[in-house]
C-alpha cells in the first residue's frame, strides 16, 4: 500500500510544487513506484514533469467531481516509475463545485483506495491556500510535509498550516502526521536565511528535515523543460539536496518498520 505524503503551504512561491515533482522523481529514481498528483488548477507540477495540459481527456477535475476512476485520467511521464494525476485549471471549478457535495472533503480519499495498492509513494502537491482541495489532500493523506522558505514571516506561515493540520487531525483524518518541515531557498551567504533555518531547527528539532534545499538556479530552470531536476542537471545542488531528502524518508520509513 502506498504511503501518501501530502505537501502543503498556504503561501505561493515556498516550493511547494518543486518539492512534490522532485521528491517524486528522486523516490522512481530509488525504484519506488511512485504517482504525483496535482491539486493545484495552475497545474505546475503536470507542466513540471512533461505534461502538455492542452491535450488532457481526464484530469483529477473528473476524479472529485465526475467520481471517474483515477486510472483512466493517470498518466505515465518520462521518468521511469514516476506517474502523474494531472490538473489543469477547470480545477479552480471543482473547489467551489465541492461545496455543495456530499462527504466534500472525502472525494480525493475515496478515489485514491482504488489505486493505493499500484504504488509505493503518492505525492499530492496543493494550492497555495488552506481551501477545500488542499483540505481533501490532507484528509487523504498519510502524512503533510511542509516546505518553508527561509525568510522573515516563515514562522507565522508555519503555525497556520500547524493549525489546520490540528484541525484536520480532530475532524477528519485523525492518523495524519507531519513528516517533517523542509528549509527551502536556503542561501548562506544571507543572514535572515541563516537565522530563520537556526530558528526553525531550535523550535522544531524532531520535525525538520535534516535536509535542505539551497536556492539553485538550475531547479528554477528545471520546469520550463519539463524536467526533474534530477533529469535536467544531476550534477547541480538542487539535484542532490533532492535526492538527500528522499534518502532520508526512505531511512525513516525502514526505521519505523
Ligand atoms: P509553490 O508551489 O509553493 O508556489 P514553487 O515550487 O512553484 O512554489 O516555487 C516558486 C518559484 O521559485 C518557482 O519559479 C520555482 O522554480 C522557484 N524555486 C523553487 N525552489 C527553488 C530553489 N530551491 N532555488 C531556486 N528557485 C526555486
Ligand atoms: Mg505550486
Amino acid at each position: 500500500m502506498a504511503k501518501v505524503i501530502c505537501v502543503a503551504n498556504q503561501k505561493g512561491g515556498v516550493g511547494k510544487t518543486t518539492t512534490s515533482v522532485n521528491l517524486a522523481a528522486s523516490l522512481a529514481a530509488a525504484e519506488k513506484k511512485t504517482l504525483l498528483i496535482d491539486m493545484d488548477p495552475q497545474g505546475n507540477a503536470s507542466s513540471g514533469v512533461g505534461v502538455d495540459k492542452g491535450g488532457l481527456e481526464e484530469t483529477v477535475y473528473d476524479v472529485l467531481i465526475n467520481e471517474i476512476d483515477p486510472s483512466g485520467a493517470i498518466l505515465s511521464t518520462e521518468f521511469a516509475g514516476l506517474d502523474l494525476l494531472p490538473a489543469t485549471a477547470d480545477l479552480a471549478g471543482a473547489e467551489l463545485e465541492l461545496v455543495a457535495a456530499m462527504a466534500r472533503e472525502l472525494k480525493l480519499k475515496q478515489a485514491l483506495e482504488a489505486i493505493r495498492g499500484r504504488y509505493d509513494y503518492i505525492i499530492i502537491d496543493c494550492p497555495p491556500s488552506l481551501n477545500l482541495l488542499t483540505i481533501n489532500s490532507l484528509t487523504a493523506a498519510d502524512s503533510v510535509l511542509i516546505p518553508l522558505q527561509c525568510e522573515f514571516y516563515a514562522m507565522e506561515g508555519l503555525s497556520q498550516i500547524l493549525n489546520t493540520i490540528r484541525l484536520v487531525q480532530k475532524g477528519l483524518n485523525a492518523a495524519l502526521k507531519i513528516e517533517g518541515i523542509l528549509l527551502t531557498m536556503f542561501d548562506a551567504r544571507n543572514n535572515i536565511s541563516r537565522q530563520v533555518s537556526e530558528e526553525i531547527r531550535t523550535h522544531f528539532p524532531r520535525e525538520t528535515f535534516a535536509a535542505m534545499i539551497p536556492r539553485n538556479v538550475r531547479l528554477s530552470e528545471a520546469p520550463s523543460h519539463g524536467k526533474p531536476i534530477i533529469l535536467y542537471d544531476i550534477t547541480s545542488r538542487g539535484a542532490a539536496s533532492y535526492l538527500e531528502l528522499a534518502k532520508e524518508i526512505l531511512r525513516k520509513e525502514g526505521s519505523n518498520g
